[in-house]
């Protein structure tokens, strides 16, 4: 007896299908299957011509399970996406995540877009973004508070590298949530319609500076060692990372997990372990390929303004 295969389309064109990417762009930015086949498309993170990271994002059936992207090779994690595009004098658009890059670029337009989810401004991509010396950054993101908020974060930093930045706000008929993939999918795919439209979007200041922006953090700066053991011998790591998000013990208080405050984490991915007389704490994310100990978790919350 043979078993009958159903095809199943791979999580390349699924996903490809789904913002509307042509071949050509699908090629620009190296979308393929992996490992997981039909459940994610992996690309690379490139700058300099290099390739600095790997990433992949799952098939909404698989990102409705709580996994949405996921860093390969996150050492060092690279925090700018299509970075390659900028160049000196141009009109740059900040947007919220991989896919509004792909559409927008696909559009004709120049976007990159910080790795860590929206909330998060990155000092490291600030000061990437920085370099390229773009004549104005567009900073578009979600519709919803998150997005509000984190282009707030975003205006304030860029402002602070020396940056000309802008918000423009998304219309209502994109929908809660609604980000620049779902604009081009309600224009039917049409470049310059969607050209046209984040043109004419209404512009905003941010709301007062927060008491701390990601570009005012040095992330070069290194104080002596001796302040670093010492730092990590005295710190909680449970303790800092409560600070970030709220932690559950399991019975024994061997490990705490919580939701991760570094990706818009469905699942309870951020993992905890105290120090013990013969090892220091640590953390790790899965998902977002994060680890370390407590010096590593209070750098990562410094560089991402939490
Ligand atoms: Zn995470």
């Amino acid at each position: 007896m043979t078993a009958t295969r159903i095809q199943r389309p791979s999580a390349t064109a699924t996903i490809a299908a789904g913002y509307g990417l042509r071949p050509g762009d699908v090629a620009h930015f190296q979308l393929h299957d992996v490992l997981l086949g039909v459940a994610s498309t992996e690309y690379p993170v490139i700058a300099a011509g290099q390739v600095v990271g790997r990433r992949c994002k799952y098939t909404p059936a698989y990102a409705a399970r709580g996994m949405k992207y996921q860093t390969l090779s996150p050492a060092p994690h690279y925090p700018l996406y299509n970075a390659d595009a900028l160049t000196p004098g141009c009109v740059a658009y900040l947007l919220a995540g991989e896919p509004d890059v792909w559409v927008a670029c696909q559009a004709g337009l120049i976007p990159v877009c910080f790795l860590m989810g929206e909330g998060c401004v990155p000092a490291l991509g600030v000061r990437l973004l920085a370099e390229r010396r773009p004549a104005l950054v567009v900073i578009v993101y979600d519709l919803d508070p998150a997005g509000y908020h984190g282009a707030d974060k975003a205006c304030h930093a860029l402002r602070a590298a020396g940056l000309a930045a802008e918000i423009r706000t998304l219309p209502a008929w994109v929908g809660h949530k609604g980000d620049v993939a779902d604009a081009y999918r309600g224009l039917r795919y049409d470049d310059a319609a969607l050209r046209r439209l984040l043109d004419s979007l209404p512009r905003r200041e941010p709301a007062s500076p927060p008491p701390s922006v990601a570009g005012a953090w040095p992330v070069r700066g290194k104080p002596g060692a001796g302040v670093f053991a010492r730092v990590k011998a005295q710190a909680d790591i449970v303790r800092l990372a409560r600070r970030l998000t709220p932690l559950h013990a399991n019975h024994d208080e061997s490990r705490y997990t919580g939701r991760c405050p570094f990706h818009d984490d469905h699942n309870p991915s951020f993992v905890v372990w105290p120090a013990t007389e013969d090892r220091p704490g640590r953390f790790c994310c899965r998902p977002c390929g994060l680890q370390g100990d407590a010096i590593e978790l209070m750098r990562l919350a410094l560089e991402r303004g939490l």
